[in-house]
């Protein structure tokens, strides 16, 4: 971006305020080069940056913007609720309906308590499924981003059963030697963990379809693996449904695979925009929480009129259009599109997509871990961003990132979007 520009101007006077820039690590494209952009308005699947470029947006706030950005219902909902008090630390009509709407939609859960992100959630489920079982471990797979908490940010060590390293300064080692990295879509990896470390693991906690490192699938019979497993070993099953929860289907990956984790993260869609999260799952473990049980657990701003409002109003609305049937058809028009590209440019890179949800990977090899994901052409990707960018495509900045598509998407954009990634490809 060039220095005239007032992105441009504004991200050095950021900079100087605010730690790179950004307040999340991916916002600043260090992973593509160049300078982020700054966005003044966005709407349906566009965005506006503050030199007025539109761009045709497939990051959706990184994953709550499933109408588009904008809605309506959601304006609305919020509008109204601010009209009676913006937070009340005191019980709402909202935190009934959406805890209702919940246990309704998503078929583990029995009860749930909000919070205010992912991370919040994750990190919920993490205290709960140790004061619950009495145990300490956790396993996580390697690639699976489950927000920055401490237990959850740790990579793996070179062989499948080493103790996690932390994956970030000011994470004790003490912590992350509790977690044991397992790389994912690998029976054998977990059946030997179990067999060494059974009776210690609290829980496994899992991205259902893990979707930020690019977006990779679970082998036929895997999740059911870790299910039979993990109650087995008296470990409970912990899905990480922040990204896929209210997107791939109504009830999440779980409703999809006919599955029933015991404990079950949220976020992303489920707050409209706004910044919520929520966890939960079974009876007899969410009753261990403060104030009927031992695991403490709390949040000034959980369950935040305005945030509820948004959330509910948007999942309303996506039941009212049957939002999923959709969203699958406009994601398979992407997909043949997208595949016909590839041919016509010879090019033979992996193409994952499930629903609204979407990876092209800049590499010939099948991907079903992070080894794999990692095979992919960093250098090619960023010069694919750079070019869909300029030309007003804006995939997510990262080759390590799912894209989606919102129900604003329309099937002009979609093939506008075909043309530019396959002008794209050419000039690679
Ligand atoms: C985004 C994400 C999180 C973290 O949510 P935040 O709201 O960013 O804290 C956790 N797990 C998964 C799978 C995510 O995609």
């Amino acid at each position: 971006m060039s220095e005239s520009t007032l992105s441009s101007k504004l991200f050095a006077t950021a900079k100087k305020y605010i730690p790179g820039g950004v307040n999340s690590p991916v916002r600043a494209f260090r992973n593509v080069g160049g300078e982020p952009f700054f966005v003044r308005r966005a709407k349906g699947c566009r965005m506006w940056d503050v030199d007025d470029r539109a761009l045709i947006d497939y990051v959706g706030t990184w994953g709550p913007a499933i109408l588009g950005h904008a809605p309506q219902c959601v304006i609305e909902a919020v509008h109204n609720a601010a009209k009676d008090g913006v937070s009340f630390g005191v019980p709402n009509l909202y935190e009934v309906e959406m805890a209702k709407l919940i246990v309704e939609w998503v078929p583990s859960v029995e009860k749930v308590r909000m919070v205010n992100s992912g991370t919040e959630a994750t990190m919920s489920c993490v205290r709960l499924a140790r004061g619950f079982t009495g145990r300490d471990r956790i396993v996580k797979f390697d690639g699976c981003y489950h927000g920055h908490v401490d237990a959850l940010l740790v990579a793996a060590g070179s062989g499948a059963l080493t103790h996690g390293q932390p994956d970030s300064a000011g994470i004790p080692k003490s912590y992350a030697a509790l977690t044991t990295v397992l790389p994912y879509n690998d029976v054998a990896a977990l059946e030997e963990c179990f067999a060494k470390q059974g009776s210690e693991i609290a829980a496994v906690i899992v991205e259902s379809y893990p979707a930020n490192a690019g977006l990779i699938l679970p082998q036929p019979g895997y999740l059911q693996k870790l299910r039979e497993i993990t109650q087995k070993h008296g470990a409970l099953l912990i899905f990480d449904e922040v990204m896929t929860g209210f997107r791939v289907a109504k009830g999440g990956v779980q409703e999809i695979e006919k599955l029933t984790p015991d404990l079950t993260a949220m976020g992303k869609v489920i707050g409209g925009g706004l910044p919520v999260g929520a966890f939960g799952g079974r009876a007899d473990i969410m009753d261990m929480l403060a104030p009927d049980g031992p695991v403490y657990q709390a949040g000034t701003l959980s369950g935040n009129p305005l945030a509820l409002a948004a959330g509910l109003a948007q999942l309303r609305e996506m039941e009212k259009r049957r939002g999923w049937q959709r969203l699958e058809e406009l994601g398979k028009i992407m997909e043949d599109a997208v595949l016909d590209v590839l041919k016509k440019t010879g090019r033979n890179y992996q193409w994952y997509r499930t629903g609204s949800m979407f990876c092209l990977f800049f590499t010939e090899k099948p991907v079903h871990n992070l080894t794999d994901a990692k095979t992919s052409d960093l250098d090619a990707f960023r010069k694919f961003f750079h070019h869909c960018l300029k030309k007003g495509v804006y995939f997510a900045p990262s080759q390590f990132e799912t894209g989606f598509i919102s129900l604003a998407h329309g099937t002009d954009e979609l093939a506008q979007t075909a043309e530019v990634m396959q002008e794209a490809l050419m000039a690679l």
